[in-house]
């Protein structure tokens, strides 16, 4: 390779370049398509003036980055943060145009968000900041151009206020631009639990290549949020024992599976969405991070990044790990897990069932027909499950971790249509 490689002050930049940099080395990728494919084809950068409760003006910063769209519009969700910034965003955005690669839909990556405290906004304040972001991104985002989503700090209620700020510019509707609506605004069924279902399909599909019996699978579940609750119901649905399961309260650990419906129903009506208080025949309660140290088959992290790392690696007991949430292994970590003979399936990979399901939104609006949540997981699971398969073959035919299999094979899509698409100009 004779590129002159990019680098960034910003970590979360300068990681994902580095990351690609080494992949596309790895797989003898052309220097042009490496320089293509190491730049976002589009950053923009917009203040957002708004007038406070108080009647004083504050300007905010605003971003929108466009990094690969050689499949598809970009796809990728909209941040409120103080941390927020456009290397950030080029950052995600390019980890969103792999993510989607690999999960197979008609998408490219792409990245926003908003540098704001959202804890010191009133909803009106952030009403009126959504809808000048979306007034001054209008001739960026489009539902073939650019398709926002949620992301930390945002969700329904930003979507419908982006989506009615740019259809009464254009004076048409359009619901196809933001995925993440409320059912009512034609949102999808099914959302809440793509996530989850997508981790289980995951799980089951690698113990079916292992020929492991699903009846005899233990899991061990870190975070029982909207992704640890679905994939728990999930998991027992295939016949599998959910011996452990936690939250910010503590692990709760019964050797012979827990009554995982009764802690659904338990997070649901607790006031805080919490286990706190929950307990089954036969469950004890553990101190926090002793899920993570369970003896069980498959230990699924659905809760932080960075949890199962170089001080904590070795004393994980589970034969494989599933990653729920978002980088919850460092590379340290996973250096340990590997000399320990710990399969593990990579994120981007197992949690793509959020922005599948995001897709499956965009499908429903373009064509103004909705399914039915049977139709949408049905679809949802094979997609999984395809996946799944693809990566597993590329890592068994290249005799690389899942980890680099996947990464590897995203980046191959998108240079494929990168290639066949020729340089404009
Ligand atoms: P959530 O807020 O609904 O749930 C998070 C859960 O983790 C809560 O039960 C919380 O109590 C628990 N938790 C927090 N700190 C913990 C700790 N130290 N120990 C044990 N438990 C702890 O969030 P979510 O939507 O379920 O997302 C979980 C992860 O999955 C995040 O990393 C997120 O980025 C990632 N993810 C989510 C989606 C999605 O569609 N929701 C999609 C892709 C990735």
């Amino acid at each position: 390779m004779s590129v002159v490689k990019r680098t960034s002050s910003n970590v979360l930049l300068d990681t994902a370049l580095k990351n690609f940099y080494a992949a596309a080395e790895e797989m003898g990728l052309e220097d042009g398509l490496i320089e293509i494919l190491s730049h976002s084809e589009r950053r923009t950068a917009v203040s957002i003036p708004v007038e406070m409760d108080d009647g004083t003006v504050k300007v905010f910063d605003g971003y929108r980055v466009m990094h690969n769209t050689s499949i598809g519009p970009a796809k990728g969700g909209v941040r409120f943060h103080p941390e927020v910034c456009l290397d950030e965003c080029e950052a995600l955005g390019m980890m969103m145009t792999w993510k989607c690669s690999l999960a197979g839909i008609p998408y490219g990556g792409g990245k926003g968000g908003v540098c704001c405290e959202p804890l010191e906004l009133s909803r009106k304040e952030k009403e009126r900041i959504c809808r000048t972001w979306a007034a001054r991104m209008e001739p960026v985002v489009g539902a073939m151009t650019d398709v926002p989503a949620p992301d930390v700090n945002t969700g329904g209620p930003e979507m419908v206020w982006f989506m009615d700020t740019i259809s009464k510019m254009r004076n048409r509707l359009e619901p196809a631009i933001f995925t993440g609506k409320p059912i009512p605004l034609w949102g999808s069924k099914g959302r809440t639990a793509a996530t989850g279902y997508g981790v289980a399909t995951c799980a089951i599909e690698l113990l079916k290549n292992l020929n492991f019996d699903l009846a005899k699978a233990t899991v061990a579940i870190q975070g029982f949020g909207n992704v640890g609750t679905y994939a728990a119901l999930n998991m027992i649905q295939a016949g599998s024992k959910v011996v452990a399961i936690s939250d910010i309260t503590g692990t709760y650990y019964a050797k012979d599976g827990l009554d995982v419906k009764k802690a659904f129903d338990h997070v649901t009506n607790h006031p805080k969405h919490l286990l706190e208080g929950f307990t089954c025949p036969g469950c004890q309660k553990l101190d926090l991070p002793e899920v993570l140290y369970v003896d069980c088959t498959v230990l699924i992290p659905a809760a932080l990044e960075g949890v199962i790392n170089g001080k904590n690696a070795d004393k994980v007991k589970a034969k494989y790990i599933v990653e729920a949430a978002n980088g919850p292994v460092t590379p340290e970590g996973d250096a340990i897990l590997d000399a320990k003979g710990i399969l593990v399936v990579p994120d981007f990979l197992a949690n793509s069932g959020g922005v599948i399901g995001s897709y499956f939104e965009w499908c429903q609006d373009l064509g103004g027909f909705f399914w039915t949540e049977e139709e949408y997981n049905e679809r949802l699971v094979r997609i999984m499950r395809d996946n799944f398969q693809r990566v597993w073959a590329y890592s068994k035919d290249k005799n690389i971790k899942m980890r680099r299999a996947a990464f590897m094979a995203a980046i191959q899509r998108v240079a494929d249509a990168a290639r066949m698409r020729g340089i404009f100009l």
